[in-house]
């Protein structure tokens, strides 16, 4: 396929991903003007990048999936809530896509993935983009990262068995996090906001079906 052949595809794509989003209850704006910015083929090997704007799931190799597109939207209008952020952290970078989409709604995105060979394409595609607000990290994001807290939200991209309490410590007053929590197929969807006292609210939503949080770097 020519370059222009898949710009073409993807502008008409795209512009039915966008009303797909809305059918499926997505309405923030910025969120919706976050997914209409950021092309989604180019995170893609190009025998697949005909699918990139389907709704599902899609393989980015390393036996890792790309989520879908409601998905990201989903889990942004979670934490973002209608505002800008100023600095959010990411666990489960992958191909960078949705780090890429939370660079049109946040100052500052850091993005941590433990497979290092996902962390260099996704570094490439995202400067041949020119993002330029995303730090990608080859490291363990179990427990997130300390050293750059406190976020305004943490958006877990794999399956937690458990919800750990430093991950919550790591939030601002007010920050929140969406995290898939579960130790089956399928997950919850679980939502915490900070409070300004130190405590935690937190809420369980839909099931969900995410790839399983590892342990380690490779
Ligand atoms: N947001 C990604 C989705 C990737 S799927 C995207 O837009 O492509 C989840 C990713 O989490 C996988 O790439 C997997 O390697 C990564 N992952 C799993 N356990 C991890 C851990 N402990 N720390 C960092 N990344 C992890």
């Amino acid at each position: 396929m020519s370059i222009s052949g898949i710009g073409m595809t993807s502008q008409r794509a795209r512009a039915r991903m966008l009303e797909n989003l809305k059918v499926q209850g997505i309405a923030d704006p910025l969120v919706l003007a976050a997914m209409n910015a950021i092309p989604r083929h180019p995170f893609l090997e190009e025998s697949i990048q005909q699918r990139a704007y389907d709704d599902t799931p899609l393989p980015i190799g390393q036996g890792q999936t790309i989520s879908s597109p409601y998905t990201v939207a989903r889990s942004c209008e979670l934490v973002c809530h209608g505002q800008m952020l100023e600095r959010v952290l990411e666990i489960g970078g992958g191909c960078g896509y949705q780090a890429a989409v939370l660079s049109k709604l946040a100052k500052e995105v850091l993005s941590l993935e433990r497979i290092a060979k996902l962390v260099g394409r996704a570094r490439l595609t995202l400067r041949e983009l020119r993002i330029n607000n995303v730090l990608m990290k080859n490291v363990d994001g179990s427990f997130g990262f300390k050293a750059a807290a406190p976020y305004d939200a943490i958006v877990v991209a794999a399956a937690m068995p458990y919800l750990p309490d430093e991950l919550k410590h790591q939030l601002k007053p007010g920050g929140r996090l969406v995290a898939p929590v579960g130790a089956g197929e399928s997950q919850r969807l679980i939502v915490v906001e900070a409070d300004a006292n130190g405590g935690f609210t937190e809420k369980e939503l839909e099931s969900v079906k995410f790839v399983p949080l590892l342990s380690g770097v490779s």
